[in-house]
């Protein structure tokens, strides 16, 4: 590939070891009482969705069909001091005491393992790492592929298969050990991102920008009047859309209100919340792999005006497991100097052939 870039996929194994059962034996609790209230009223046998096949989807289709450019990277774990940028010491305090156990966090159905401490330390190190590699010159552009997921982890909760909020850890360290001033946060995924909104929502230096499908869907916040609060108003931007929504919309909102945003706001480091839930197999929404790499395309352009390139996605959702393999494809193709597809309507070409085909048939007995 000519004028292609080099990319780093930052990806540790140990992320594997979260692994939440629910057959396992938990801790005894009110909450484990509740949840298991919960599941036993579902009328289908429940599995854990955020499982380890996620990331194991992704790699395998990088064996499988390689990148030209794409160079795999380690991860690292997180010290206590990198994650107490974004949640307290109580609640630091509270996960590293569940080592090596099996337990419910909350009553949305968010659960650990024996290993699952060890792997939200290494998701959150993964994303602080691949910041790092980018400000090092090592390459303009990373993807850290990590699990535990981190956008619904707030300063003081796990929520929504979340335990340590990943982008926003990758964004503190930017500022508070890369000298990075101002940083912008995209979250895409399909679901509004609760906890990095709280962690920033007071901060005029992380403008969070969210697109997310609306309430009552899950978390159920991220209005458009949740702009942010004292010196920190005005860096919210939350796009509420409805079920269905796809690539027209998506880049609209990139095109005609992120891009005058970053503009004006001017950031030092572009990082994505990258959830590929968004994608019309996982049911909430309807972004396709050329709407991904489309939105890739215009992040990168602005990244290369205002940040001398430096974007870094850190996985979020997606439990489709076609559609997050080929999802994470599609952009690191784009991230690595591929072309940027324009999303098509699906199904048009297919209609304009079928009318090619059909259509002089009827014409010809026009007017007969
Ligand atoms: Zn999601």
């Amino acid at each position: 590939m000519t004028g292609g870039k080099e990319v780093l996929v930052c990806y540790d194994e140990r992320v594997l070891a979260h692994e939440p059962d629910t057959n396992a034996a938990f801790l005894p609790g009110r909450l484990d009482k509740r949840v298991r209230q919960i599941l036993s009223g579902l009328n289908v046998q429940w599995r854990y969705p955020e499982h380890p096949g996620r990331v194991s989807s992704i790699l395998d289709l990088l064996v499988r069909e390689p990148i030209e450019g794409v160079r795999i990277m380690g991860g690292r774990a997180a010290s206590y001091q990198e994650l107490s940028r974004v949640h307290t010491s109580a609640y630091l305090q509270d996960i590293y005491a569940l080592r090596g156990k099996s337990a419910w966090l909350d009553m949305d159905t968010t659960a650990v393992s024996p290993g699952s401490v060890e792997a939200a330390e290494v998701a959150a190190g993964t994303a602080i790492a691949a910041v790092e590699a980018v400000f090092d010159g090592q390459a303009d552009r990373a993807f850290a592929v990590v699990r535990p997921p981190g956008h619904h982890a707030e300063p003081v909760r796990a929520r929504g298969f979340c335990l340590f909020n990943n982008v926003a850890i990758a964004a503190a360290h930017a500022q508070s050990a890369l000298g990075c001033e101002r940083v912008l946060i995209l979250d895409w995924d399909a679901h509004h991102g609760n906890g990095t909104q709280d962690i920033f929502y007071a901060d005029p230096d992380v403008l969070f920008f969210d697109i997310h499908r609306a309430a009552p869907f899950y978390p159920g916040s991220g209005s458009l009047e949740e702009v942010g609060a004292g010196l920190g108003e005005g860096t919210t931007v939350n796009v509420p859309v409805p079920a269905g929504t796809g690539d027209r919309v998506y880049l609209k909102i990139l095109r005609e209100l992120l891009a005058p945003a970053v503009a004006n706001f001017k950031p030092d480091l572009i990082l994505v919340s990258a959830g590929f839930d968004a994608h019309g197999y996982d049911l909430a929404l309807n972004v396709s792999y050329e709407g991904f790499a489309a939105m890739t395309g215009i992040l990168q352009a602005l990244a290369d005006e205002h940040c001398q390139g430096r974007l870094v996605m850190v996985l979020e959702g997606g439990y489709n497991l076609e559609s997050l393999s080929h999802g994470v494809h599609s952009v690191l193709k784009v991230m690595a100097g591929g072309e940027v597809p324009e999303p098509a309507v699906c199904g048009l070409a297919e209609a304009e052939a079928a009318i090619a085909f059909h259509g002089p048939a009827f014409r010809a007995t026009e007017g007969g």
